[in-house]
């Protein structure tokens, strides 16, 4: 079994715990008085870090939301007081996508920096890659965090990382042939365009020694179907990932791919809660994950609520790892989900029913709120050759399966938007 630091990711669970506190100590005590947003924050909530006597004390912290760290930098532009150092020992800035609203701006500092690449070498050394692999980076590099780290990660492993920005599809392919890629690292999206791609240009993808598939960026690798199409195409093991630029690249699959990925607990603390009150959920049950990243100090984020609905499993893994797990990765975002018809939605479940179809290429799903007549129309391109009946099938199993029938469209092919990253499949339309 590949590891990135063995000893760790196998300590029992009782000295995961005291490891999750002392760094926790260690991080509240450099914070208080020096980081001015989690002073205020702990000072309103009449907390400080001496309080903090065991693990389970965490709870007496307040919960920190997205939309406070966004509302403090538009307050305190550019960057906001979540900052624990004076600016001078900062060295990174990206930011977040800017998919939900406002992209919000992370700094780093070259201890903070060192660690995002930590997290990266647990990721990649969970998918098996060593010194002897060569990463290719199917990643336009700009300000969002992406890959960014990815390569960080690659230096600590030793293995040839090769970035792909600036050149197209073909382009892409055309350097991993060349150099013999054997891990791709992009979204799960863009590996099966570029498969796509590969297709349409008659590029046999046999020419490339692909073993393995990274992704980040967007779900889909921990959708059955999706990743099963994933790994057809490439002939590779596809390895899931999750991570947010506001507090890093925090989980991931390794080998035994026990059908969840792992949290990197030396690095993060995990809650799994009731979304509407707070209170923890047993192992288990399905709740929203709220985490506090341990190494990223300039720039933390402490009892963080991702919005991400994950059912957590503390089980020792068949590879070893006393990290807990989360059951099939991130199981949705909890404000994605739409009612249609009265039934709960999740984007993620509609995916996996269309992708068990080989026949579609791409699709869009729009909901639309029209007083109570809730609909859902899906339009699909199939793939070259297709048979239009696959429209009609791909109905009648989307009604088995969610209990009401969605309309299906069939459009003509290079109708939908293809991605990079960031894939947007799933819109919700509230018509007047
Ligand atoms: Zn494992």
């Amino acid at each position: 079994m590949n590891y990135f630091d063995q000893t760790t990711e196998t300590l029992p669970r009782e000295q995961l715990a005291a490891l999750q506190f002392s760094k926790l100590q260690a991080m509240t005590s450099e914070l208080w008085e020096r980081n001015s947003f989690y002073t205020r924050k702990w000072k309103a909530a009449g907390v400080k870090p001496q309080d903090l006597r065991s693990i389970d004390d965490i709870v007496k912290l307040p919960f920190t939301k997205k939309n406070e760290l966004v509302d403090d930098q538009a307050a305190h532009a550019p960057f906001g007081t979540n900052l624990t150092y004076p600016l001078d020992a900062y060295v990174r800035m990206h930011q977040t996508s800017g998919t939900t609203g406002v992209p919000l701006k992370v700094l780093d500092t070259t201890e903070s920096w060192d660690w995002w690449g930590r997290c990266w070498g647990h990721v990649l050394a969970g998918a098996g890659v060593t010194a002897a692999d060569r990463l290719f980076m199917a990643f336009a590099f700009g300000p969002f965090i992406g890959f960014w780290a990815a390569v960080e990660g690659a230096r600590k492993i030793g293995a040839v990382m090769v970035p792909g920005g600036g050149r197209d599809s073909q382009q892409r392919l055309e350097l991993m042939r060349e150099i013999g890629a054997t891990v791709l690292c992009c979204t799960p999206t863009y590996a099966l365009r570029l498969a796509e791609v590969a297709h349409e240009i008659g590029f046999d993808l046999a020419g490339i020694p692909m073993r393995a598939t990274v992704h980040a960026g967007e779900p889909g690798a921990n959708i059955p179907s999706t990743k099963h199409r994933i790994q057809e195409s490439w002939t590779a093991k596809c390895f899931d990932h999750a991570g947010a630029s506001e507090v890093g690249a925090h989980s991931f699959e390794c080998q035994v791919q026990p059908g969840g990925t792992h949290l990197i607990e030396s690095e993060y603390i995990a809650e799994v809660i009731n979304p509407e009150t707070g209170q923890h959920v047993p192992a288990g049950e399905r709740g929203e994950l709220v985490l506090t990243n341990l190494g990223r100090w300039g720039f933390p984020v402490i009892r963080y609520r991702t919005g991400d609905l994950v059912k957590m499993n503390l089980d020792r893994c068949d590879c070893g790892r006393s990290f807990l797990r989360f059951e099939g990765g991130i199981l949705g975002r909890a404000d994605d989900m739409v009612t249609v018809r009265g039934v709960n939605v999740f984007p993620a479940g509609v995916e996996n029913i269309i992708r068990k179809f080989p026949e579609v290429d791409e699709f869009r799903i729009v909901v639309s709120k029209f007083k109570q007549m809730d609909e859902m129309d899906i339009e699909v391109e199939l793939c070259e050759g297709a048979s239009p009946d696959v429209v009609h099938q791909l109905a009648v199993k989307l009604d088995s399966m969610l209990s009401f029938r969605p309309r299906v469209h069939h459009v003509a092919r290079n109708t939908l938007p293809r991605f990079e990253m960031k894939a947007k499949r799933f819109h919700v339309r509230h018509d007047a």
